[in-house]
């Protein structure tokens, strides 16, 4: 395959939503599409973030792909590197890894309107494809606040995403900044070892007991054996975890009373002391902020090695961090803990659509799109977990599969009307944002903190304001009247015969 050829379709990142669109296409019989994933392995954010105790809090038998369950989770809640691990083995039992090109950063994307194809600019060279579907994740851009004198700190630095495993931090002096779903995993995995710590907290979270526990290996056995078992095991902590808390969030926050009566009760046993209980009380709403959970956390904070700056940070100074107070701590090394920047991805500058702008440009801090996933002015573009389509309560894997089975009907709809383009009429996209921006107005994530699900404009772009299953409804088939379907256009080469550009897979 030379760099000429135009592919049917590339897909861009090799996560949950990149590797399940490339075993969708293989199951479609669509070949002819190439993998493009900057890191060294797949995997996405799981991929990226490798910092010690890194654990998915959605239980393993709901995080993985309905069609490829795993009997080999040890834990109910997934470690990172069994996650890894997983997705690995999906893409080689799909036959996906010869389509796979690892190391390979999208530079630069653009839609050329005359050839109906997206051109692509990547670190390994130029490539050209019908269709673009991008899955760049959610979670994948670290946010590096600008602290200051960050500049002048002279010790070793580096965030949760960007783990600098070459510094053991044994016996030394940390710094972590941040109390979100990173920290609490982080702290509690390097207090042991190191010889100092010193948290600086901006908000306490809410703190959820968890519930991991060991799959024995008795239960694995039994799950190999019937898949049903594990299957029922799926379905029924979907069905728990989708009237337990959905409701609570986004209908009538009088629901997560009792999560919040669970927390307070949690915070009230671990903590004895009643100042550093009162630091640690959250004073925004139980769900507005991502709830967490762990039962290190607390422990972990008591540890005599440990202590809790809330005073804020003043600035940094070449080995050393001045809190609020003016009281100067001592560092070797400094945990950003910060979190990402999802609605600021680096991805949406570099794709061009229609009329030259870019995502970034067009969205200006607000990404919207249809259904999460369409994008008027970027025809042929699918973008998987797109805008508003996160969650706070269940497992994201069940919106990519249903945004999979929505990009996968779009393509055999081209097929079979002879399409070459598709665009979502403005109209219906504007008419969606607005439903969706109404119904998130009454949602716990809407109710005045500040998190990752609201941009810099105040608008939530993040969310998703309903039951998964009402997504899953309405992506279960491409909605045709949605769109504006174009046919291939005829060009005149240069010796002046007429030649069409139909897409490669109505050939
Ligand atoms: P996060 O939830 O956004 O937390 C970032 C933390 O850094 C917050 O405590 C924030 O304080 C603090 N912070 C940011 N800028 C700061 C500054 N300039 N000065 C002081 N503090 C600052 O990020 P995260 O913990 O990486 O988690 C992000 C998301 O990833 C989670 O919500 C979750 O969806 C996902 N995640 C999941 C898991 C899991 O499944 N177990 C694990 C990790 C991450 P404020 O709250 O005051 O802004």
């Amino acid at each position: 395959m030379n760099d000429a050829h135009v592919h049917e379709v590339a897909i861009v990142g090799a996560g949950f939503g990149g590797l399940g669109m490339a075993i969708r296409l293989k199951e479609e019989g669509i070949d002819d599409f190439v993998l493009l994933e900057r890191g060294d392995d797949v995997g996405g954010t799981w991929w990226a973030n490798s910092y010690p105790g890194a654990q998915c809090d959605v239980p393993s038998n709901l995080y993985s792909f309905s069609f490829a369950p795993n009997p080999n989770w040890t834990r109910a809640y997934p470690l990172r590197d069994e996650i890894q691990a997983y997705l690995r083995a999906c893409a080689e039992r799909y036959g996906v890894v010869p389509h796979m090109r690892l190391g390979c950063e999208l530079l630069g994307a653009t839609w050329v309107a005359g050839e109906q194809r997206w051109e692509l600019e990547t670190s390994q060279g130029p490539i050209a494809a019908r269709v673009l579907v991008a899955a760049p994740g959610l979670l994948s851009e670290p946010c590096e606040p600008a602290l200051p004198g960050l500049e002048r700190f002279e010790g070793n630095a580096f965030h949760t995403a960007r783990w600098d495993h070459g510094d053991d931090l044994a016996g030394k002096r940390v710094a972590v900044i941040g109390t979100g779903a990173s920290a609490v995993q982080v702290v509690p995995a390097i207090q042991p070892r190191v010889g100092r710590l010193t948290l600086f907290q901006r908000t306490p979270p809410w703190v959820a007991p968890h519930m991991d526990r060991e799959v024995t290996p008795r239960m694995r056995e039994a799950y190999r054996r019937l898949p049903a078992l594990q299957q029922l095991s799926r379905a029924f902590i979907y069905s728990l975890v989708e009237l337990l808390l959905a409701p609570g969030m986004t209908r009538d926050r009088r629901y997560l009373k009792p999560a919040e009566w669970i927390v307070k009760l949690k915070l009230r046993r671990e903590v004895p002391d009643p100042n550093l209980r009162r630091r640690l009380t959250p004073s925004i709403q139980l769900g507005c902020k991502r709830l967490v959970f762990s039962n290190a956390w607390y422990p972990a904070l008591q540890a005599p090695n440990v202590e809790l700056v809330s005073s804020g940070i003043r600035e940094l100074r070449e080995h050393s961090i001045v809190d609020g107070d003016g009281v100067e701590h001592e560092i070797d090394t400094l945990i950003l803990a910060t979190g990402f920047t999802p609605a600021e991805l680096p991805i949406a500058e570099r794709i061009h659509g229609r009329d030259g702008r870019s995502l970034a440009q067009v969205w200006d801090g607000s990404p919207q799109a249809y259904l999460g996933t369409t994008v008027t002015g970027f025809p042929n573009l699918l973008f998987l977990y797109g805008p508003n389509l996160n969650l706070g309560h269940t497992s994201i894997v069940y919106m990519l599969e249903s945004q999979l089975a929505y990009a996968t009907d779009a393509l055999r709809t081209m097929r079979l009307r002879g399409a070459a383009e598709f665009e979502v009429r403005p109209e219906v996209q504007a008419a969606y944002n607005e439903e969706i921006q109404e119904r998130l107005a009454g949602t716990v994530w809407n109710s005045g903190c500040s998190s990752w699900y609201i941009d810099r404009n105040g608008r939530n772009s993040i969310m998703w304001p309903g039951y998964t299953f009402e997504y899953r409804r309405r992506t279960r088939r491409f909605d045709t009247p949605a769109y504006r379907l174009r046919p291939a256009t005829t060009l005149r080469t240069s010796n002046g015969a007429s030649r069409s550009h139909p897409p490669a897979h109505a050939r």
